[in-house]
């Protein structure tokens, strides 16, 4: 008997559904993969898994006997919250999008960023604007401290990335981690700790109830004074005016944002024209298309074959 239908449930513009319907039935030859649009009522009803990219909830909620769906990226809050807001909990489960290369490309970026801070970039940038010669002192990476907000798939690697290129690495998570190279911090207290300490802080955390607007004053203030910050998870988790207001008092020197609660970034949005922020288009480490397709096709094998599933999403943690 042949498997039920997968059904692919995404807002994406159309030539990038084909795209994606064409990759994955190449890597699942022995799978029939349709797109919502294309599925009867009847058809919805049947099937068990549904491979999803920003898809509608109403559209998924005519999918009555789901097992699982897999997502094609990395972050699902806003799924996760359209979900969950004021409903039960779903029946199904949300397998994320895990892909190591994800890890080492936002490892890659961590670094690039990391450096271009250590080594006084935006303060180059601004004295080349107004044609001035200063040579600031060099530190060795040994003398900067980097703190990572969470250390799940992307952090960790992060944060060993970091270590192996000589800056001292702090980490915090929910959970006590034990990372080689280093120091790790959980609770509410261990973050404090940390925060102290950092000369850089970079945020990999989700964004969850928990995390929204963790990046606040009170958490900026602990920062040492001329430290600068990386936000590479969701806009959510900061406070955009507690930063502008740490940055204008000088107390933070740079910001870096990659990601924002409206994407893409209003045209009139303060943080565009900020003299100490550099804005980022959400690039720091995208879906990669190939390696996402192995990993999806993996997992479907393996459910095919004996009904196992990667971990899935924690509907009451949020991630
Ligand atoms: P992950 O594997 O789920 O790791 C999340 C980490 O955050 C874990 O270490 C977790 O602690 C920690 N955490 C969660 N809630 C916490 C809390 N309330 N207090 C302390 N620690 C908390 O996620 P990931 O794959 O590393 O991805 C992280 C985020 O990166 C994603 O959610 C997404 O938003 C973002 N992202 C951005 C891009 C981009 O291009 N900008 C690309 C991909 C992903 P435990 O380990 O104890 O659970």
């Amino acid at each position: 008997m042949n498997n039920p239908i997968i059904s692919f449930v995404s807002q994406l513009a159309d030539q990038e559904q084909i795209a994606w319907l064409a990759l994955l039935s190449a890597k699942l030859p022995y799978e029939c993969i349709k797109l919502d649009k294309d599925l009867s009522a009847v058809e919805k009803t049947q099937c068990e898994i549904a491979i999803v990219a920003n898809p509608d909830p109403i559209i998924l909620s005519q999918y009555s006997k789901l097992i699982w769906i897999q997502s094609l990226w990395a972050g699902v809050d806003a799924l996760v919250t359209q979900l969950t807001d004021n409903k039960p909990l779903p029946s199904f489960k949300l397998i994320r999008l895990i892909d190591p290369l994800l890890a080492q490309t936002m490892s890659e970026a961590v670094l690039t960023w990391v450096l271009y801070l250590h080594r006084d970039m935006p303060k180059y940038l601004k004295q080349q604007n107004s044609s001035q010669w200063i040579q600031h002192h060099y530190l060795r990476p040994q003398e900067r401290t980097v703190g990572v907000l969470g250390l799940g798939k992307l952090g960790e690697l992060s944060a060993m990335r970091l270590n192996e290129n000589g800056f001292n690495v702090l980490g915090w998570s929910q959970s006590q981690k034990l990372i080689h190279g280093v120091g790790c911090y959980s609770g509410d207290d261990g973050l404090i700790t940390m925060v102290k300490q950092c000369n850089i802080i970079i945020c990999l955390l989700p964004l969850t109830s928990d995390t929204y607007q963790l990046i606040d004053n009170n958490l900026l203030k602990n920062l040492p004074q001329g430290a600068s910050l990386i936000n590479f998870a969701r806009g959510g988790i900061v406070a955009n005016e507690d930063l502008i207001q740490q940055l204008d008092s000088d107390h933070l020197e740079h910001a870096i944002l990659d990601v924002f609660e409206q994407e893409p970034l209003n045209k009139n949005d303060a943080f565009w024209s900020h003299k100490d922020i550099t804005v980022l288009p959400h690039i720091s480490a995208p879906t990669h298309f190939e390696s996402a397709g192995d990993i999806v096709a993996e997992n479907i094998c393996k459910y095919r074959l004996n009904g196992s599933l990667p971990v899935s999403i924690d509907w009451n943690k949020g991630y």
